[in-house]
């Protein structure tokens, strides 16, 4: 049995197993894809203190091996079920069942999708959730960012580096990204930015020829020409699997306070995937050590 199973290995996660390793707590990470969670898609941190430049990419490594030199283990399973006893926690995947006496739930979230037909069908044939992963097969190319938050932002920034013409279209005329990022944006030659619009069908043949954007405020559809369309229209948490005995919001969210407890004895939460305030880089590695301080609490008085 592990003293602590952390399930997700984003930054929330890791930065949880590091504190858990360092107060000699034996420590599981269960992640169903790879270490580093949203914060892979990001190319450029500038908001977390002591580096003012670094990618998502080589931030997650760092701290993946920092968290590995430390002692956590690492193993890249999909958690489908967790069981709650009183002195055990049993957390399921499609290959193994593992016990630990305290979980830290650390799942973040998933790319919420814009639901149009066939959207599944063109992921990779140029639909994309992810500027940094496949913003390179875009150079010169024509694009749309749809969305209004930091990451439609940002992906429309980084974009605009590289194709010749960037269209960012948003629900409303104002954003709810940074104005520092909207204020770069608004400079670039190469990008145009459509307000009050929504993406209402995509066309295509094998690939992805255009979308149709209708004008919210007079029902006008124009038809764009592009060869990629970035998606980034928020995400949703990755909690369904746990719905059934952890308490969840609405949005579902699973439902906590700074302390990171659940509602279960033993089951914290840390990161994007609980209720809170504001959902960043510091603050999901803020609760990852919250998280783990309080799990090791739990262990201790039992
Ligand atoms: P977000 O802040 O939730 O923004 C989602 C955007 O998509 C909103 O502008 C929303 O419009 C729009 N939207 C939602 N559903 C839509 C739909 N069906 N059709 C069209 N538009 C839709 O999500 P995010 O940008 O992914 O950011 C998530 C969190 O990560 C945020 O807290 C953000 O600040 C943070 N983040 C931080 C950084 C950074 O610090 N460097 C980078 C990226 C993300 P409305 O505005 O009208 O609701």
């Amino acid at each position: 049995m592990y003293d602590i199973i952390v399930v997700g290995a984003g930054p929330a996660g890791m930065t949880a197993a590091i504190y858990a390793r360092r107060a000699a707590r034996s420590v599981l990470v269960l992640e169903a894809v790879n270490y580093g969670g949203q914060i892979l898609n990001t190319p450029d941190i500038e908001n977390y203190p002591v580096e003012a430049h670094i990618s998502g990419y080589d931030f997650s490594t760092k701290v993946y091996e920092q968290a590995k030199d430390l002692g956590a283990e690492f193993v890249f399973e999909k958690v489908v079920e967790i069981r709650s006893e009183e002195d055990k926690k049993t957390v399921i995947t499609p290959k193994n069942t593992y016990t630990a006496k305290a979980v830290i739930l650390a799942t973040g979230s998933e790319n919420r999708k814009l639901g149009l037909d066939d959207e599944d069908r063109l992921v990779g044939r140029g639909v994309s959730y992810c500027a940094t992963c496949d913003g390179n097969f875009y150079r010169n190319k024509v694009v749309a960012v749809v969305g209004g938050g930091n990451t439609a932002l940002e992906d429309a920034l980084y974009l605009s580096d590289l194709a010749k013409q960037v269209y960012l279209i948003h629900r409303r005329d104002s954003f709810r990204g940074e104005e520092t990022n909207a204020a770069r944006l608004k400079e670039k030659e190469n990008v145009e930015i459509i307000y009050n619009a929504n993406v209402t069908k995509l066309i295509s043949e094998k690939r992805l020829k255009a979308i149709e954007v209708t004008d919210k405020l007079n029902g006008n559809v124009r038809t764009i020409e592009l060869n990629g369309l970035f998606i980034a229209v928020g995400r949703i948490p990755e909690n369904r699997n746990f719905a059934d005995l952890i308490k969840l919001d609405d949005a579902g969210y699973v439902i906590a306070g700074e302390d990171c407890h659940t509602n279960i004895d033993g089951i914290f939460v840390a990161g994007d995937n609980r209720t809170k305030m504001l959902r960043q880089l510091v603050t999901a590695t803020g609760d990852g050590a919250v998280a783990a301080t309080e799990a090791v609490k739990y262990i201790n008085n039992k």
